[in-house]
């Protein structure tokens, strides 16, 4: 039903008419987490041909300036949440289609056979559960199935090192805490080392300043970004969804999320941001 929904609503013409002429002058960021090959070069050849890309920080230079003439009409920033291992798989499809991509790294995971929380407990009613207990009560939840911080598994989950290195010419690496829990439910002290501490062990490991932080799920507080912006962080990506312009305020970017679909449908209709306006999003 939605599947047809979304075929509908992209031959209507309607996507393509509010973001070309509606939101011409609007910057929108979208959010992948772990696609496959086949998705990634359908999904950016697509958005190749629609859109300017441009890299994050271009976003947040003309934010800090005020300056919207360094954005081009149409701009798209894109991003990836998590490091999943298999985004080094992309790396080709970034290169074809000269995609500027930003993608948000767990500290304590990548580089580790360790594992996201949320790919050790898959059933999404629990996660949904988990979403709304404390830090320590999720923890202690997950330790009953045996889940820790951690734990070593038995596969690699996270980028590797030598593949960060590898990417590194490509993709602009920024932080997603260190082990990804609920910013929201944790502590004063548990939510500030999971954003200050991500930020200087990125920057030890790759070398490289680390100046973007995008919140695990989506979930902060002014809390979130006080510490954020302590940390040294220039910019927070939440996942509300809608558009972005030089007023925005740079710790409160707004993201469209693909839902990692493999439908073109979907795609389009997604990458235009109309279906924010409508409540079937996901
Ligand atoms: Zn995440």
């Amino acid at each position: 039903m939605k599947k047809l929904l979304f075929a509908v609503l992209r031959y209507s013409g309607l996507p393509a008419f509010y973001r070309q002429f509606i939101q011409k002058r609007k910057v929108s960021v979208l959010v992948f987490h772990d696609i496959d090959l086949e998705t990634a070069e359908l999904t950016f050849e697509y958005l190749s041909q629609h859109y300017n890309f441009i890299p994050l920080n271009d976003l947040i230079q003309a934010i800090e300036t005020n300056e919207e003439n360094i954005l081009p009409k149409k701009a798209m920033v894109i991003t990836f949440d998590d490091g999943h291992v298999r985004n080094y798989q992309l790396l080709p499809v970034f290169k074809k289609y000269q995609v500027p991509v930003t993608i948000f790294l767990c500290s304590g995971i990548i580089d580790t056979f360790r594992n996201y929380w949320f790919l050790h407990e898959r059933d999404t009613k629990i996660q949904k559960h988990l979403k709304t207990i404390s830090n320590k009560e999720r923890l202690d939840f997950l330790s009953l199935s045996g889940y820790s911080n951690e734990k070593e598994y038995k596969h690699q989950n996270a980028l590797s090192a030598s593949q960060i290195s590898d990417m590194t010419p490509y993709v602009n690496f920024q932080s997603h805490t260190v082990f990804h829990p609920i910013l929201t439910q944790c502590d004063d002290e548990e939510s500030n080392w999971e954003i200050t501490k991500a930020k200087f062990a990125l920057e030890k490991k790759l070398e490289r300043p680390i100046n973007a932080i995008a919140y695990p799920n989506g979930n902060y507080t002014k809390r979130e970004i006080l510490f954020s912006k302590n940390a040294g962080y220039q910019c927070g990506l939440t996942v509300k969804a809608g558009f972005n312009s030089i007023k925005s305020d740079p710790f409160e970017l707004k993201r469209l999320d693909l839902n990692d679909s493999n439908d073109i449908n979907e795609i389009i209709v997604k990458s235009s941001g109309i279906h924010s306006l409508f409540n079937f999003s996901n």
